[in-house]
């Protein structure tokens, strides 16, 4: 994950590592454009399979390159082709990492006139279905949306010649299976198919074997995080958490900083606490409209929102550069989803922070990221911190409830004590 990028632009003769695929002339102008300089492993690996034709599942998650190596050959594959019909079909979980997709066929397909559209729900459909009767090269979608314009006859596959599964697992969690078996029904039989996937559940592996062709498997190996991010873990009660965050931040030189919560209603109540206190500062998470979601992203990544509060619907397909520090405000779910949000930032040669508030109940977990980091996280208190402030809340409810309990036999003392025996 560690590969350099030339940000200003790489000149024609470090791109001589590109030049073993023989890609078209205008995509090697596309690669200059993008800054690569050099192929990450897994595009080593993958671009000249698929550039053949093989089916492909491969083990690889996000940061290590893996949009360019099927973005790639799709491209070289399509410059034979008559422009206009849908020769390619990316399937994706999120719209942001749709999103970023498209982006990145914009800026690698060179001085080509290659055509992408998105296609996602949450936004008006009219656009699309305008945009697909224009003819297109590649459509890259998530499964709901694709699938209801596919019903409705907007989305025609017939031409198709390569079909990508992007983040698969991550489209089973998020319940996508059905959708997208009914997608691979619609394409035709002779399609090349490249599955992407960061972990093979039972599920994954029956859908590779009844969707691939003597597929080809291709591993990266068991992801780890970049080695430009710094982990630090912060023990601290729940109560002290937001407390903790303002110290952190008032007292931490950042750059850009992208917060993790677990719900969307924490991250909604947080980024408006901290805007409160002064910062400029958004929040992304399941409960915003699209429009709301892109505003977001785009004043995070101008520069407009120094802060974002963030469910992990950020933690995947999020390219930001300028990413300083990620806090989790609450621990993530799983270790895949820790490497996927710290892998927000220490992007491409920067290097990154990575805070993670812990709490007791966090040992488990806390253990398995240990694990993955391959090493002790170290723990980190701040000297002027008071991690004993009691929890003003804490017994509340029950007192409450008591008064309450009271109340209620106080009352009926009186009833029977006499108002109304009288
Ligand atoms: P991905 O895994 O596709 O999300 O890519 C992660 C990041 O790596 C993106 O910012 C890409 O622009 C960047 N990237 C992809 N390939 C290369 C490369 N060969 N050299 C430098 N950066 C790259």
């Amino acid at each position: 994950m560690n590969y350099s990028k030339n940000t200003s632009s790489a000149s024609a003769n470090k791109l001589e590592n590109f030049s073993q695929f023989k890609l078209d002339s205008r995509l090697m102008q596309g690669i200059s454009t993008a800054g690569f300089e050099e192929p990450t492993p897994v595009q080593k690996k993958v671009i000249p399979m698929a550039i053949t034709g093989s089916d492909l599942i491969v083990t690889a998650q996000t940061g290590t390159g893996k949009t360019a190596a099927f973005v790639l050959p799709i491209l070289h594959k399509l410059l034979d082709r008559k422009p206009g019909t849908v020769s390619a079909l990316i399937v994706t979980p999120t719209r942001e990492l749709a999103a970023q997709i498209h982006r990145d066929i914009q800026e690698l397909k060179g001085g080509t006139n290659v055509k992408s559209i998105t296609i996602y729900g949450g936004v008006s459909a009219k656009p699309q279905i305008r945009a697909l009767r224009s003819g297109l090269d590649i459509v890259i979608a998530c499964p709901g949306r694709l699938l209801d314009l596919m019903n409705r006859g907007h989305v025609k596959l017939g031409k198709l010649d390569t079909l990508v599964l992007d983040e698969a697992d991550r489209m089973l969690d998020m319940g996508f299976l059905p959708d997208i078996k009914r997608i691979i029904a619609k394409t035709p039989s002779h399609r090349k198919t490249m599955l992407f996937s960061a972990t093979f559940p039972r599920q994954i592996e029956t859908l590779a074997k009844k969707s691939l062709t003597k597929p080809q498997r291709v591993s990266i190996g068991m992801s780890k995080p970049a080695h430009t991010v710094d982990h630090a873990l912060f023990p601290v009660p729940q109560h002290l958490k937001a407390k903790l965050l303002y110290r952190l931040l008032k007292d931490t030189n950042t750059e850009s900083v992208l917060v993790f919560t677990r719900t969307k209603h924490r991250a909604k109540s947080l980024s408006a606490q901290i805007a409160k206190r002064g910062y400029s500062a958004t929040s992304l998470h399941g409960n915003r409209s699209q429009r709301q979601r892109d505003t977001a992203i785009k004043g995070f990544r101008d520069g407009r929102f120094h802060i974002m509060v963030a469910t992990d619907i950020a933690a995947r397909g999020l390219d930001i550069d300028n990413i300083s520090h990620v806090i989790n405000y609450d621990i993530p779910g799983t270790p895949d989803d820790y490497i996927h949000r710290i892998g927000r930032t220490g992007r491409a040669k920067r290097s990154g922070d990575a805070f993670t508030f812990i709490t007791k109940k966090d040992r488990k977990m806390v253990r398995k990221l240990e694990n993955i980091i391959d090493s002790d996280i170290k723990r980190t208190t701040l000297d002027d911190f008071n991690y004993g402030t009691k929890n003003p809340y804490k017994n509340r409810r029950s007192g409450k409830g008591k008064s309450r309990k009271n109340k209620w036999n106080n009352k009926k003392k009186t009833r029977r004590g006499g108002k109304y025996k009288k």
